[in-house]
């Protein structure tokens, strides 16, 4: 295994703008404070009340904001973007809004997009199918996320990608939402990360992080009783040469204080867990 400096580390960090949800704006104060924890990339979280990631204008005074605030738009995590059961004509218009997501994604030097896409069916066959096309010849990877509910789990997740096959389509690893039959999140057990990279092996495009704790997810990483293990995780992507960003998700106010000064030590702190 490698190591890696601080400075390396940093420059594949993102910071989820998750961290201000229902609590304080994405302005420009807000991305400064990101910036001066000393992450300059974000993972902009849908947030159609305050931008629309499919309207190029409104994108594009988005991303200026971001340069002036000294941060850069890394990724699109498109929440809202739910195909399941859909008919033709609103999937078609779905379609349509998720290409221009990826478009002004594209404009704002990001390269990552991934939806929520709940259970899949032929819906989320079809959007899939359909951006894979519009993505191919571009450096721009799409994911989909694992959630704890059975049938999202990682290895449901993988079966869909195993059937798509395709380089730029991925999983987006979420350590929070794990779990294995006994109901325990592997992340949180000595060796458990191993077993689920392994399982990941080559599919591996994204990860969402942040402590878990008591069971509940997004808290800041390493925070008093965080369970994940965060070496070994660590090592585990070292090892199996993850190339993504190690995006961070946590929670801030009103839930947990510090977490975007916890999450801007994360570069250092794996530093010397790669040492
Ligand atoms: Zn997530």
């Amino acid at each position: 295994m490698q190591s890696a400096s601080t400075e390396d580390i940093r420059e594949r960090c993102s910071i989820s703008t998750i961290v201000f949800w229902g609590y304080a704006p994405v302005d420009e104060k807000a991305l400064g404070r990101i910036a001066q924890a000393g992450i300059d990339r974000i993972e902009l979280l849908e947030s159609p009340e305050q931008f629309d990631m499919a309207d190029r204008d409104s994108m594009r005074g988005f991303a200026a904001m971001c340069r002036r605030a000294g941060v850069s738009i890394a990724a699109y995590h498109a929440h809202k973007v739910k195909p399941t059961g859909m008919g033709s004509g609103d999937l078609e218009k779905l379609t349509d809004a998720c290409k221009r997501q990826i478009e002004t994604l594209q404009e704002a030097g990001g390269d990552f997009w991934a939806s929520h896409a709940r259970m899949v069916d032929d819906s989320v066959f079809r959007l899939h199918e359909n951006l894979i096309r519009f993505v191919e010849g571009t450096r721009v990877r799409l994911g989909i996320e694992n959630f704890i509910q059975p049938g999202l789990w990682v290895k449901d997740r993988l079966a869909f990608l195993k059937k798509l096959d395709h380089p730029q389509l991925g999983l987006l690893l979420d350590i929070g939402h794990v779990r294995d039959e006994s109901g325990r999140n592997p992340m949180t057990i000595p060796g458990g990360s191993a077993d689920i990279l392994d399982l990941c092996a080559g599919r591996l495009v994204h990860v969402h992080l942040h402590g878990f704790k008591d069971g509940v997810d997004h808290h800041p990483p390493l925070c008093q009783g965080d369970g994940i293990q965060w070496q070994e995780l660590m090592r585990g992507l070292w090892k199996t040469d993850y190339r993504g960003y190690l995006n961070f998700e946590s929670q801030g106010l009103p839930h947990h204080e510090g977490s975007i000064g916890k999450m801007g030590e994360m570069p250092e702190k794996i530093a010397a867990m790669l040492r």
